[in-house]
């Protein structure tokens, strides 16, 4: 018999409509699962959190808790599911998938748009679907089920507040697709580690994602850098990479910043494509900016904030920012 885990945070899935909104409420998601014809061989189980939130409440706390949770149920479980709400399910896959190092079973992310007490609720094939991928035996890795796909974690994005098509990974393609038949792309898959299973536990860091914005935020960016202790910084820059590299000020600005150890990683705001060195503004290196590649605004704020808590020095963390980890970039 197989054994998953679910683990119930929170989220649109679990809500009713109540006079104050759509809020959760506690045992509804157990009552409705409950009346889900049985898996043949497999055993679910439920942990439900005793504050279920809407996950625009997340932090760091429920980050550890779910990454305590996985930890101490390891052993006892082949697959993990996370039901969590949709506007930060991408933060947090992100952030499980650095921080379960070692992992070689499946932690699955799903929730839904519409809740399950709607007739016309996505979250019960979200669901079903989420619970044939943590069946998975050969799948290492953290995922998002949504809209009859698997995306791999690190590389998925909120993309519709209204569509059924609530996420998507551009710069990766999906791990599954779910039709009619169930088709399992396991050759995009990451391949089982040599590494045993020791997950980081995610600690206060100081890392500000600053967005490049024509006409408005080049002041505030460069008073920002200028009298902020930070850790680490994710700049979101134009294009292929790009800043307005004839502002000196900002110039400055971010060669003190990395002079005083702060890490400052480049990704583009643009949905699609990644960070390159064809234009003398995207030419960043020389700054000592360090290249995100591809990673999404999510995989590089969770990776500094693992890499950071895992004590590593500024020059080992600069280096694997640019590194792939576990699918979250395509290195150049
Ligand atoms: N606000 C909700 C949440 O993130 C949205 C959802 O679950 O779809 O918890």
């Amino acid at each position: 018999m197989k054994k998953i885990l679910i683990i119930y945070t929170g989220g649109t899935i679990g809500m009713d409509y109540t006079a104050q909104g759509l809020t959760p409420v506690p045992g509804l998601f157990k009552s409705q699962i409950d009346t889900l014809d049985p898996i043949p061989d497999v055993q679910l189980d439920l942990i439900e959190y005793e504050e279920l939130i809407d996950s625009s409440d997340i932090c760091l706390e429920h980050w550890q808790r779910m990454i305590k949770d996985i930890a101490d149920n390891y052993e006892m479980y082949d697959g993990f599911i996370i039901i969590h709400g949709t506007d930060t399910m991408a933060y947090t896959a992100s952030v499980l998938s650095f921080a379960l190092r070692g992992l070689d079973k499946p932690v699955v992310l799903t929730g839904s748009q519409l809740p399950l007490v709607h007739r016309r609720s996505d979250g019960w094939n979200n669901l079903i679907d989420a619970l044939f991928a943590a069946n998975r035996s050969d799948l290492n890795e953290v995922a998002i089920v949504f809209n009859n796909k698997l995306l791999r974690g690190c590389r998925a994005q909120k993309v519709s507040t209204y569509r059924f098509f609530g996420f998507d990974s551009v710069d990766e393609e999906p791990l599954a697709e779910f039709g009619i038949t169930m088709n399992w792309f396991t050759k995009r898959w990451l391949k089982a580690t040599r590494f045993s299973f020791a997950p980081v536990m995610p600690k206060p860091a100081k890392i500000l994602d600053l967005s490049m914005r024509p006409g408005f935020t080049t002041d505030f960016i460069i008073d920002t850098l200028n009298n902020t202790e930070l850790d680490a910084v994710v700049l979101q820059t134009y294009g292929s990479g790009n800043i307005p590299i004839h502002n000196l000020a900002l110039v400055d600005a971010l060669k003190a910043a990395v002079a005083r150890g702060v890490i400052i990683v480049n990704i583009t705001q643009v949905i699609e494509g990644r960070v390159s060195n064809d234009y003398a503004s995207s030419c960043l290196h020389d700054l000592g900016i360090i290249s995100g590649c591809d990673m999404t605004i999510e995989a590089a704020l969770a990776k500094l904030l693992v890499l950071l808590s895992n004590g590593m020095s500024i020059m080992n963390i600069k280096a694997a920012m640019s590194e792939n980890i576990v699918g979250e970039l395509t290195e150049s």
